[in-house]
Parts: structure tokens; C-alpha cells; sequence
């Protein structure tokens, strides 16, 4: 099991999701983010923002999936 916060997966809180495979923690911190913006969290209206800016270009958000994935990987 691996433990990753929701800061690290993108978001903009301290909630730390735990999952074995990358994958998995992915699908949870996406769960929460969705669960902040539906309550209209500021700060994860923000991050979500940014996320999509990400995803406009074409490699980003591929690119930073493939760099989280790396450290999720990292973690012992
Ligand atoms: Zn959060």
C-alpha cells in the first residue's frame, strides 16, 4: 500500500489516499476531487482549473501522468 496526499495528485488539500497500484490512486484522488467540487471548494475549484489548462495541450496531461506515475512508483 502507497500513500500519496491530494496535493501531490494535483488537488489542494492534505488527504492522503492509499492504494496499491497507480492506477487505483488516480481513480481515488479523481472521487475526492469531484467531492470537493461539488461542495465548491475554492481551492480545489482552483486546482481543477489548472488541471485543465494542462490538459488543453495535447502531451500535458499525458505527460504529467506519466511524471506522477514515476512517483507514485518511487514510493516505498
Ligand atoms: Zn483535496
Amino acid at each position: 500500500m502507497k500513500t500519496m496526499t491530494c496535493k501531490q495528485l494535483g488537488g489542494a488539500c492534505d488527504h492522503e489516499f492509499h492504494a496499491d497500484t497507480f492506477d487505483e490512486i488516480a481513480e481515488i484522488s479523481k472521487k475526492h476531487g469531484m467531492e470537493m467540487f461539488q461542495k465548491g471548494d475554492d481551492a480545489h475549484l482552483k486546482a481543477m482549473n489548472e488541471m485543465q489548462e494542462l490538459m488543453s495541450s495535447p502531451n500535458g496531461m499525458k505527460e504529467w501522468f506519466e511524471a506522477k506515475r514515476k512517483e507514485f512508483d518511487a514510493l516505498t
